[in-house]
């Protein structure tokens, strides 16, 4: 009887075993949080500095035909006329973080024909690629805007990874990588960043927040520089969560797909 007990108890514990996780994240971790920031904008250069600052990476989508233009539409937000990087500190700046296409101008990519679209691509990827001194692999869809079309031309063109601006408000793995619903913006992002923080998973999950480096120059509720800082350094060094850009994180889930 005593040995029925054993092999039942021993039984119930490989039941058990086969519904771990078989996999964590590259550091052990089940937990992993990207930041995805777009347009390159001058104000990136603060957004990489509190990143470094608190060693998390960021993916930087950057449109390389607005390099050094104006953004007069901004001064309306932030009291100043905006402006892009230059072409030339480009490399230094993001250097450590995640050099990433949000196509050559920004058009919306909804309805907009094969040609356009091609080139959009084509041309950011020739730009950027040898500043990066490798193909880029991640995509954000110019204004939030897209379409089946545009998802198999972005895939075609050897992009790995696109995201939206739809917010899932969760922490599930993307299921179509070609349509990477983000976590939430960074306005709405501080109680999720406590929630995730607080979770313990057995499984794989990611918090992708997203945004505009220009939107902190705002100066209002949750988009300016102190709720960026607090909330980078509120999700900043925990052992158990894995800092990592979008293409390194779509990388990793395709190499343990089965
Ligand atoms: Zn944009």
């Amino acid at each position: 009887m005593k040995y029925i007990f054993i092999l039942y108890f021993l039984a119930i514990n490989l039941c058990l075993a086969d519904e771990k996780p078989i996999h964590s994240y590259p550091n052990g971790a089940t937990k992993a949080v990207i930041f995805s920031y777009d347009d390159g904008v001058i104000q990136d250069r603060k957004l990489v500095e509190l990143f470094n600052q608190y060693h998390v990476v960021g993916t930087f989508n950057l449109n390389s035909g607005l390099f050094g233009k104006k953004l007069p539409w901004m001064e309306a937000f932030t009291g100043k006329q905006g402006e892009y990087i230059n072409l030339d500190e480009i490399k230094s700046l993001y250097k450590g973080h995640e050099i990433a296409s949000h196509s050559y101008s920004h058009p919306g990519f909804a309805g907009l024909n094969e040609a356009e679209l091609k080139f959009q691509l084509s041309r950011d990827q020739q730009i950027l690629a040898p500043i990066k001194g490798s193909p880029l692999k991640s995509f954000a869809y110019p204004l939030g805007s897209y379409d089946n079309a545009a998802m198999q031309l972005v895939k075609q063109a050897g992009l790995t990874n696109a995201r939206t601006t739809n917010d899932t408000l969760d922490f599930e793995l993307p299921k179509n990588h070609m349509e990477w619903n983000p976590t939430v913006h960074h306005e709405k992002a501080m109680p999720l960043v406590k929630q995730y923080i607080a979770l313990k998973s057995e499984k794989l999950t990611v918090m992708m927040i997203w945004g505009h480096a220009w939107e902190f120059d705002k100066n209002t509720k949750n988009n300016n520089w102190d709720y960026a800082e607090k909330l980078i350094r509120t999700v900043s060094n925990k052992d158990d969560i894995w800092y990592v850009s979008a293409a390194e994180f779509i990388q990793f889930l395709e190499s343990i797909k089965q």
